[in-house]
């Protein structure tokens, strides 16, 4: 793995037995405890396999553009759970505690000096990455590709799973009326889903197919039906998942089998009714057979898109790229106007993400959630930011040094 963000679960059976394996050696360790006391409780993950609660500063602004944020629901993907079980994703290693969480949507509750978009009270969800905002790739636009991005929960910023939160006044995206916090939250995979889709392309008519119906599987489906994609095929090895796919924005389904990749290509555009194969192919798994299949089941001149973060380097159909003459794209975090985009869509009902909503906790209970993630459980899980007023039930370590 090179990168990470919201990475999608991989594939889901591989990812299985390293779980196994991670919970039996972690099992005889001690939960993080907690208590809701102190100035800023966060989540923090010390070093690889250990999280704990701490009492940190409460973030100063940067600039007087800044916003004060209580986060009240955060989603946990793949990326925060990489971090817990393996301490890093790829060049980013956690040398230092460092909160987790960077799916949230929150109340603002202090605004800098120069704030003119804001006001203490609004809900807002909160895009989690901050650009340098004067670097050559900032500067044309793409600013998810700055190198000096300071994205939560990446090393070594810390993330949203704290009572308090600091972001600037425009990457703060005032939830429209009739939105609740929750979706809020799931405005980020959305976003992540929205800059794969325009990586793609999609137009109206597309075939799309779609490998693997994690949350951005699941989500790219739901975006390229609202672009206006004409047959939307959910590719997973977990049929629980491809019924679900089905029944939320995709088409028709298709269920990889253990043959050679190009038969399950020819097998998938056969199946799937694809005439001379698909115009758009996503991979949101990273997993080698999905992205071998893909290239073979596109037709000539299709597009493919790389949101999946598997293995960093696995042997690919290059002759058959070339031949069909394809444009392969890689897609990362997301860019300009992707996060407005996500929050329109879900304002305007053209895509729904309350049931892809399938477990809520308290922030007392964050390392559960974790747990769930890491076995596979349910969709997407979501923690509730600490309660101003609740009781202490635990320890609660102080922290001197600042936010980063
Ligand atoms: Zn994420
Ligand atoms: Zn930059």
């Amino acid at each position: 793995m090179s990168f990470c963000l919201c990475l999608p679960l991989k594939s889901f059976r591989s990812q299985k037995a390293e779980y196994l394996k991670v919970s039996e050696s972690k099992s005889a360790e001690k939960k993080a405890t907690m208590t809701q006391k102190g100035e800023n409780p966060s989540f923090v993950l010390e070093k690889q396999g250990k999280v704990s609660y701490e009492d940190r500063p409460i973030p100063e602004f940067k600039s007087p553009y800044d916003v004060l944020v209580k986060p009240r629901w955060t989603g946990i993907c793949g990326s925060d759970v990489h971090y817990w079980v393996h301490g890093r994703i790829g060049p980013f290693v956690v040398e230092s505690p460092m909160v987790l969480g960077h799916e949230s949507a929150g109340i603002v509750t202090k605004i800098g000096d120069k704030v003119t978009s804001l006001k203490v009270g609004d809900e807002v969800a909160m895009e989690p990455g901050v650009p340098c905002r004067r670097c050559v790739r900032c500067k044309e636009g793409k600013y998810n590709l700055c190198a000096d991005m300071a994205f939560a929960a990446t090393p070594p910023y810390d993330g949203t799973l704290a009572r308090y939160y600091s972001l600037p006044e425009d990457y703060c995206y005032k939830l429209p009326k009739g939105m609740s916090m929750e979706e809020g939250a799931l405005i980020e995979p959305t976003a992540v889903a929205v800059h794969i889709t325009r990586q793609a392309a999609i137009k109206p008519g597309d075939s799309v197919v779609v490998f693997g119906a994690g949350p951005v599987g699941l989500l790219c489906c739901a975006v390229a039906k609202a672009y206006g994609a004409k047959k939307i095929v959910t590719v997973d090895i977990n049929e629980e998942r491809v019924q679900f796919a089905l029944k939320y924005a995709a088409t028709t389904s298709f269920i990889s089998q253990r043959v050679s990749a190009e038969e399950n290509g020819a097998n998938l555009i056969k199946d799937a009714d694809l005439g001379l194969g698909a115009d758009v192919i996503i991979d949101a798994t990273g997993a080698e057979p999905c992205i071998q299949t893909a290239i073979h089941a596109l037709r000539l001149g299709g597009t493919y898109v790389q949101g999946g973060m598997g293995k960093p380097d696995i042997t690919f159909p290059i002759m058959t790229m070339c031949t069909k003459e394809l444009n392969i794209k890689g897609s990362f975090r997301y860019g300009a106007g992707d996060y407005q985009t996500a929050v329109d869509l879900v304002a305007g009902g053209r895509i729904s993400v309350k049931e892809l909503i399938t477990g809520k906790v308290s922030f007392d209970d964050a390392e559960s959630a974790f747990t769930d993630v890491k076995a596979g459980k349910g969709i997407k899980i979501l923690i509730e930011g600490p309660k101003d007023d609740a009781p202490s039930r635990g320890h609660l370590k102080r922290k001197s040094e600042s936010l980063t």
